[in-house]
């Protein structure tokens, strides 16, 4: 029977790689419809919100979505579209597998060695949205909170971002990070943090991850400080298996081991929650690159992967991955970020490279 997935193309980039996903998808004879639901900067001045009711409506009706990027302005402007498709669909588990593809340039001496699962808890932290951007006008009573009650004096010109950690959520990104580790064959679990310094945030991560560990003897189970952990992976990847992390720091490590493998353009990305599961690649919407077919397809195409996989469709995930990991090795239809300095071949646009993993596609 079809499945209908809802298909967001999001912003800058967004259309182009996701003309590119339909071609393959066709190219694969899977039996997939797409209901195509505009978000993003480009809605919000017709629809006045970046994310429309239609389009939550659309996924929580087809339960699975693929999306490309979406604008966020920084420092001001509308709240991001991601950080509220994951918490009104409770995406709680953010999935970013960091593995390395045989042709892509990386800096690292052994790349091939490296082969991560980032688990990113994606509702909590300091991405929640709770902040006080005018402290001494309306929320001066949050102020004189907290220098009647706690002894703590802050200035008018202090920003207030509150960092909310539950003992609930960290032990259900651990566990989940646990179960995807038993499911994969995975063998070690590393959970990340900053309890050393936030001992009520961090540390009640750190000790629900202790917790859950214990229910899982099976597997080696470690603790690691955010900051070294930053050393440990740039020096020696490849002692690391699962990571589990809180919110902020589970974005931030994300970049840096989608940087070691070879950049954001190979780096695909899974939000699931219970009911909801949204693809996506870790990149942005690269307004720099946007509209010229310069964009790598790779990052949403290897999420399309873990998306048939999470589908059950492992026939097509194994053929996309084949097919899409053939060409990056050959590197005669790759885009110019996955060029390298000795190659004899030029660089290729986006739609060139998709044509050539259609191509590839057809031939396995
Ligand atoms: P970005 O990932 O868009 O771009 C960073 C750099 O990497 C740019 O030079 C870009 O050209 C390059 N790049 C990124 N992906 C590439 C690809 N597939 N192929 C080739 N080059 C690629 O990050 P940014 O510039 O920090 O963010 C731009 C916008 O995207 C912001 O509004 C940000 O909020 C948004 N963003 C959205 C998501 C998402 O929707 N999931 C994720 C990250 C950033």
């Amino acid at each position: 029977m079809s499945q209908t997935i809802t298909l967001i193309p999001g912003d800058g980039v967004g259309p182009e790689i996701a003309d590119v996903v339909q071609q393959c998808v066709a190219a694969l004879d899977v039996d997939i419809e797409w209901d195509i639901q505009h978000a993003g900067a480009a809605v919000i001045e017709k629809e006045s919100t970046p994310l429309p009711d239609r389009v939550l409506d659309s996924i929580k009706k087809n339960k699975i979505a693929l999306k490309g990027p979406v604008e966020t302005p920084v420092g001001k402007g509308f709240r991001s579209v991601n950080v509220r498709l994951r918490q009104d669909l409770d995406l709680y588990a953010c999935v970013r597998p960091c593995k390395y593809y045989d042709g892509v340039k990386s800096r690292i001496t052994d790349p091939e060695s490296i082969d991560l699962i980032i688990v990113r808890e994606n509702t909590e932290d300091l991405y929640a949205g709770i902040e006080f951007m005018d402290s001494c006008g309306e929320e001066a009573p949050f102020l004189k909170f907290l220098k009647e009650q706690k002894g703590i004096e802050l200035g008018c010109d202090t920003g207030i971002s509150i960092k909310p950690i539950s003992i609930s959520g960290s032990e259900r990104i651990v566990t989940f990070a646990f179960e995807y580790a038993k499911k994969h064959g995975r063998k070690k679990v590393t959970a990340i943090d900053k309890a050393n310094i936030m001992k009520y945030s961090d540390g009640l991560f750190m000790r629900a991850a202790e917790a859950v560990s214990r229910r899982y003897p099976d597997f080696i189970y470690e603790h690691k400080l955010v900051d070294n952990m930053c050393m440990q992976l740039v020096q020696y990847p490849e002692k690391y298996d699962v990571l589990v992390l809180p919110n902020l720091y589970g974005d931030i490590i994300s970049d840096l081991a989608a940087g070691i493998i070879g950049g954001l353009g190979v780096a695909p990305g899974a939000n699931v929650g219970y009911d909801y599961a949204v693809f996506e690649a870790t990149h942005g919407s690269a307004p720099d690159i946007a509209g010229q077919n310069k964009v790598n397809p790779s990052g949403i195409l290897l999420s399309t992967v873990l998306m048939f996989k999470y589908m059950g469709l492992s026939d097509a995930a194994e053929r996309l991955e084949r097919s899409i990991a053939a060409v990056i090795r050959e590197g005669k239809h790759v885009t110019a970020d996955l060029k390298k300095a000795d190659s004899p071949h030029a660089p290729v646009g986006t739609r060139e490279m998709g044509n050539a993993v259609v191509e590839k596609i057809n031939s396995f």
